[in-house]
């Protein structure tokens, strides 16, 4: 008989079981008998999870007496370890392994060896279903493959209530492992609770025995073509995270999604009886147990892409697609991705989305900034939490802690809750600072302004009292439409915006795309082949080459500020000659529009970014040009200190409070003095309060940053004399050997200011 025969044998044998009208316990005991025969196994017991506990439920062979008495705890014993792991054990020698616990009443001590699954029901083991033999032997792969698929059916009549009804199920689901805290990186500070969401939600398998073995072939070869056409796709989608680590995802997608031997295990499967979502899952345990038994931290990495794919998989065959935020949220939500992109976490309802738990992720990648204007927490770089973290799960994330609560006991749910209780009152505190002008100690008025980006971050400006828009990221609305947004459309944004204002300025800069936000309708002509796009052929460059796209922006921006003053702002401008071709564009509409008698704008104020370090050697030749200079700090800093701003490996490494960066800061600060250019950062670190305190102590005076800090700096400006930190600055920036991060926590602890 072949292997496919003789485990479709089992399947047919145990489903004639299940179908019958036995009770749960005459089934269980039908259950050991036929896979005992079948795999000519002294032993086979199955214990299911009751009260917390392993308990013995059926078995053949050991002593029937143990039955309902030989209990384990999760994690004690081999059995235990294996529904804590949730892995399969294959062990020549049982009482060599370190778990090992003899339970006399069993009568086990003759057999040695011994082999175990875990039965798992909404991915956590509810049981365990295990075989031993007197001699000391291996089990053959076919063998552990019986096993498994027996386990599924196990699991399948758990689901249908059949065998444990569907309150203990979940009952014992939700027993079977406490609470676990992850920690990570602090992406956006704050305080979220919800149940856990993948962004690519998992597929729960509801059917494992197949009615018609050749449909389910069938399915699945599609949903391989499907899925294979998909990743060769995929080059510049960002659910791989950008920067560094793109390209090796990829290219290991595309060895799995190619690799003949998967797809020839999951037809075998399928020749075993098995539908195609169970036979994608059954081979997937086999692999993350050999995987398991090779023990290598790379080979633990690539698993993480096979799971990947295969979920993928699963989610073609069944039908199941989209991401959660396609499917909708229907609770309060923290939503779990290994990374994602500024478009697709704008995709999900704001109001239901209360925090984000990342794998990857820094601080100044697109989307995080999108999180932060949208005032959503994020943890990053969370290793491990999609092993850790199910569908569904209660999750109480600290991102201002950087950790993340999975699965939480009460107390912790109450600590939680008083922490919450009082991070509120924290941001009431700062919002009545809404009305307060912020002047330093020494009179010296700042400029708090809010960056944003889509129209209804509009609203945080009467919320937090800014100055205005120091940075409106025009680019927001390319990236959530779907195709590229006609000038009418851009026309009623701005306008909208402008009149959201009020008589509050708001600097629009002019799109930045490419680098981490791109686009799928201009990806064919944003350099497919660009192996470092956040250096390559975005924002200014695009835009200047894409000379349409530019003129139909200026227009827009043009008309929507006929009457009034129109603050317009070049990013990644490298050289002078590009700043001046920009705003030569702007220019040339602008003589059109008075051609045609056409209400202009009365006053057009141009600014550039500085985000290229080149350009601050030209800042003789480029200051007379300007109204207003802001430094995009994100960018800047990535290339001072040629660290990808979008690369997970580096986001803790390089700390923008340090000597390098601030010593080229104050020597752009110094440059504009005396000039009539209004100086002023626009990058993330402008809303962190120590890295606020040392912008100030150079020479900045105005802030553009995310709304949620408006309030925080606000307060700390009021605490600050400009004369006194200038000269700290001055000496500390003198000391190359200095932490700076340290020196200025200290200094302004001793002075009453709290760090961030
Ligand atoms: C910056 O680079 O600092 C900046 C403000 O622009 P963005 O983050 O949009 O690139
Ligand atoms: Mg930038």
């Amino acid at each position: 008989m072949t292997a496919a025969a003789s485990a479709r044998q089992i399947l047919t044998s145990l489903h004639e079981v299940m179908a019958s009208r036995l009770h749960a316990q005459g089934k269980l005991d039908q259950v050991v008998d036929i896979i005992g025969e079948c795999l000519t196994s002294e032993v086979c017991s199955i214990y299911l999870l009751r009260e917390g506990m392993l308990e013995l439920f059926a078995t053949r062979g050991l002593n029937k007496s143990a039955v309902h008495v030989t209990r384990m705890a999760i994690g004690e014993g081999l059995t235990g370890t294996i529904a804590a792991n949730v892995e399969t054990l294959n062990l020549a020698e049982a009482k060599a392994h370190p778990d090992f616990q003899y339970r006399p009443e069993t009568g086990e001590d003759k057999y040695h060896s011994f082999a175990g699954v875990p039965i798992v029901y909404r991915e956590r083991a509810v049981g365990v279903l295990c075989v031993q033999h007197v001699d000391p032997r291996r089990y053959e792969e076919i063998e552990i493959e019986a096993l498994q698929t027996t386990a599924m059916v196990l699991s399948e009549l758990i689901t249908n209530a059949d065998l444990v009804d569907e309150e203990e199920a979940l009952g014992l689901g939700a027993a079977d492992s406490g609470p676990q805290t992850l920690s990570g990186l602090t992406l956006v500070k704050g305080l979220g609770a919800g149940i856990a969401a993948y962004h690519q939600p998992r597929v729960q398998i509801t059917q494992v025995v197949a009615e018609d073995t050749e449909a389910e072939r069938q399915r699945v070869y599609r949903a391989f073509d499907k899925m294979r056409e998909q990743i060769d796709g995929l080059t510049s989608q960002s659910e791989f995270g950008v920067g560094g680590e793109h390209e090796e995802v990829l290219a290991t997608y595309k060895m799995f999604a190619y690799d003949e031997g998967w797809s020839r295990r999951i037809n075998e499967a399928i020749d075993s009886g098995l539908t195609a979502e169970a036979a994608i899952e059954r081979v997937q345990q086999h692999t993350r147990m050999r995987m398991r038994e090779i023990d290598d931290p790379l080979l633990a990495d690539r698993m993480h892409d096979l799971e990947d794919l295969a979920n993928r998989l699963v989610r073609i065959v069944s039908g199941q697609l989209g991401t959660a935020a396609q499917q909708g949220l229907r609770k309060d939500t923290i939503l779990i991705a290994r990374n994602l992109g500024p478009a697709e976490l704008l995709e999900y309802d704001r109001r239901r989305l209360k925090g984000v738990i990342l794998e990857e992720g820094s601080l100044t990648a697109h989307v995080v900034i999108v999180a932060r204007a949208m005032g959503v927490p994020v943890l990053g770089r969370a290793k491990g939490s999609r092993g850790v973290i199910r569908e569904g799960d209660e999750i109480l994330l600290d991102a201002t802690a950087a950790t993340a609560t999975v699965r939480p006991s009460v107390q912790m749910a109450d600590a939680f809750a008083q922490r919450f209780a009082k991070s509120k009152e924290k941001q009431a505190a700062y919002a009545e600072l809404r009305d307060v002008e912020p002047f330093t100690r020494c009179g010296t008025r700042i400029q708090v302004m809010m960056n944003a980006g889509l129209r209804d971050d509009m609203s945080n400006l009467p919320l937090t009292g800014a100055d205005g828009v120091g940075l409106f990221r025009t680019e927001f609305q390319f990236l959530v439409s779907a195709t590229l947004p006609q000038r009418e459309r851009q026309l009623k944004l701005y306008r909208d915006v402008l009149d959201a204002a009020g008589d509050k300025p708001v600097i629009f800069r002019t799109v930045d795309i490419g680098g981490d936000k791109s686009v799928p309708y201009l990806a064919s002509s944003i350099a497919e082949n660009d192996e470092n796009p956040a250096m390559g052929w975005r924002a200014l460059r695009l835009a200047l080459t894409r000379e349409g796209l530019m003129k139909a922006q200026a227009r827009a921006l043009l008309e929507a500020s006929a009457g009034r003053s129109l603050y317009v702002m070049f990013p990644m401008v490298s050289e002078v000659w590009e700043f001046d071709a920009a705003k030569q564009v702007f220019e040339e509409q602008l003589a059109f529009m008075r051609s045609k008698k056409k209400i202009v704008p009365e006053h057009i104020r141009y600014g550039a970014m500085l985000e290229v370090p080149a350009l601050a050697e030209m800042l003789d030749l480029l200051l007379p040009r300007l109204s207003f200079l802001s430094i995009g700090t994100n960018d800047l800093t990535q290339f001072l200190f040629a660290a990808d701003r979008g690369n997970p490996a580096l986001a803790e490494r390089y700390d923008w409070l340090s000597v390098p960066i601030m010593r080229f800061l104050r020597r752009v600060s110094q440059a504009t003095v005396g000039t009539n250019v209004d100086l002023g950062v626009c990058g993330e670190m402008g809303g962190r309060r120590l890295e606020a305190l040392a912008l100030l102590g150079i020479g900045y005076r105005r802030l553009s940053i995310t709304p949620a800090s408006v309030g925080p700096i606000k307060e700390l400006v009021r605490k600050v004399d400009l004369n006194e930190i200038t000269q700290a600055m001055t000496g500390w920036l003198a000391e190359p050997g200095i932490n700076l991060r340290e020196t200025i926590a200290a200094w302004a602890a001793e002075r009453d200011i709290e760090a961030d």
